[in-house]
Parts: structure tokens; sequence; C-alpha cells
């Protein structure tokens, strides 16, 4: 009757309704994968620069390079979307070496010798030939492997931990240093410390904001400081927002730190001290 065939035409409404919106967001991550397979020929890349400070005597440690991608249409584009995206479709290799090899440029140009930390992805430790780049980029820009860090988190060990193990000692034997990043919100944290000498602990963002409320936060912040005064590896404390949050670090013994009230992600132009440029 025209009740039944009322809620079944409803149903089938819906059902397309959703099927419309699953093929939308499927075409789009399409589209944005076709982009990006374009945008480092069309020059839409760039770097910015986070600072990443001492918490006792707030001197400068080094800048954290972090891609930003400028799409002709959709304005800047987070890469929290498109990492994923390259790293599914494998145009991570080519923007990868893209991204070491303009931070070390730009980092030999630099006039105080800080560090530059440069993210890895795990696709790239375990299937582009990172030592062999990791040369031809040092001599290619004179930048000395010392001031050259390199991020990994513990998603790299997944896939192939013999191979991951074998490329980071490789880079390691370079004097290029390696830090662990988002330390706390993957898993088998503890694992990956026993198995590789890292030169840093950067605990992840999420830990530092929510020990203001949480004691379980501030909990699990202390613990990870006195794993790396155990393990001899300094702690760097991600997204720190608030002086509260510095000092509480300061108070605990944490030796550095990086977030927005130390210093914006930006061009090099502005993240570098004014005192700097001058010279
Ligand atoms: P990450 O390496 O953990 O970088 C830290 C992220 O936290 C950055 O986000 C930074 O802008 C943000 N951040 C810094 N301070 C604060 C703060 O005080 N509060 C908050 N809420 N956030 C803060 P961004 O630049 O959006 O990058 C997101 C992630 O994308 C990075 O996380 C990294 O995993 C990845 N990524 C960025 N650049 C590259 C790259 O060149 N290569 C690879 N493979 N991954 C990259
Ligand atoms: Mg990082
Ligand atoms: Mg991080
Ligand atoms: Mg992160």
């Amino acid at each position: 009757d025209m009740a039944m065939y009322q809620s079944k035409h409803d149903l089938s409404r819906r059902i397309s309704f959703y099927e419309q919106a699953m093929e939308r967001a499927t075409l789009e991550r399409f589209a944005l994968a076709q982009d990006l397979g374009r945008a480092l020929d069309l020059g839409q890349f760039t770097l910015h620069y986070q600072v990443q400070k001492s918490v006792a005597s707030g001197d400068i440690v080094g800048y954290e390079a972090l891609l930003r991608w400028n799409h002709p249409l959709q304005g800047s584009i987070s890469p929290a979307v498109f990492i994923p995206i390259a790293e599914e479709t494998g145009h991570i290799l080519a923007i990868g070496e893209w991204v070491l090899r303009t931070a070390c440029a730009e980092a030999a140009t630099w006039d105080a010798p800080h560090k530059v930390a440069v993210n890895l992805s795990p696709v790239q430790v375990i299937n582009a030939d990172i030592p062999g780049l990791l040369r031809a980029v040092l001599v290619e820009t004179g930048l000395s492997p010392k001031r050259l860090d390199l991020e990994i988190t513990e998603s790299t060990f997944i896939a192939d931990k013999a191979k991951a193990l074998r490329v980071l000692r490789q880079v390691k034997a370079l004097g290029v240093s390696l830090s662990i990043d988002d330390f706390g919100v993957g898993y088998s944290s503890f694992d990956t410390l026993r198995s590789f000498p890292f030169d840093k602990i950067k605990i992840d963002g999420c830990f530092t904001r929510d020990a203001d409320r949480s004691s379980e936060a501030r909990a699990i912040l202390r613990s990870v400081l006195a794993l790396g005064r155990s393990l001899g590896i300094p702690v760097l404390a991600e997204g720190v927002e608030t002086a509260d949050q510095l000092a509480r670090l300061r108070a605990e013994g944490c030796a550095e730190a990086q977030g927005y009230h130390l210093g914006k992600p930006m061009p090099m132009e502005r993240a570098r001290p004014i005192a700097m440029r001058a010279g």
C-alpha cells in the first residue's frame, strides 16, 4: 500500500544520499591525490619553522621544519590531511626528499648554527634509500650532520622493524641525530626505546596540555621525564601553549620545549630573531 511504498522510498533515498556522500569523499580524496602529484613541480610547497628552546635557559636549540601545501583552490591544506594521502600514493618519497633537501639548504644559510629537525615518514624509512639521500644532501648543502635531527614516530617500527633499525643505525653513523616524535600516543613505546638509542624523546602535546586539569596526564608527563633521566635521553615537551605549562615543565626538570607559547610555525624570515637577521 501507499505507506509501505513511502517508507521504502525514504529508505532508498537515504541510502542513495549516504552513497553520494561516500562517493563525494572518495572523489575529493582522488582529486587531492592527483593535485598532490603535481604540487612539487608547481612549487606549491613551502616550509615553516617552529622554534625549540631549552626550558632552563630559554636558549634556542633548533627549529622544526613543518611542511605547508598552498593549494590553488583550497588554500593552505594541513599536513595532517595530505601526508596520509601522500603516503598511500607514494608521493611522499619525492615530497620527503624535497623537504629534506630544502630544510638542509635553508639551515645552511642561517647565521647561527641551530639544529634543524625534519619529520620522516615511515614510508620513507622503509622504501627510500634514506642513508644515501642524506649523504648526497649533506654534501650538496654543506650542512654539518651535527645540525640535522630526524624525527620519526613509533609507527616506523610496525611494518618492518629489522629494516627500520638497520636504516636508523646507518643514519646515526653519519652523525645525524634521531628523535622519537609523538611519544606516548603510539603503542610499544617502551620497546621502541629499548631497541634504539634515540637522542631525544618528544612527548606528545596532549600530555603537556592536559597536565593542567588531569592528574593522569600529569603522572604520565612525570613518568616520561623520569624515564628520560634514567635512560640519559633529554625530553622535549610538544604543544606548550601557556606560561603556566612552561613553568610546570621547568619545575619537573624537562629539558626542552616547543609550542605556540614559545613560537608558532612560520616562514624562516619571521621565525628568525631580529638580532640574528641584522648580522
Ligand atoms: P608533528 O611532527 O608532531 O608536529 C607538531 C605539530 O603540532 C605541528 O602541526 C605543529 O604546527 C603543531 N603545534 C606546534 N605547537 C603547537 C601548540 O602549542 N599547540 C597545538 N595545538 N599544536 C601545535 P602541523 O604543522 O599541522 O603538522 C602535523 C603533522 O604533520 C606533524 O606532526 C607531522 O607528523 C606531519 N608533518 C608535517 N610536516 C611534515 C613533513 O615534512 N614530513 C612528514 N613526513 N610529516 C610532516
Ligand atoms: Mg615532528
Ligand atoms: Mg609531534
Ligand atoms: Mg604529531
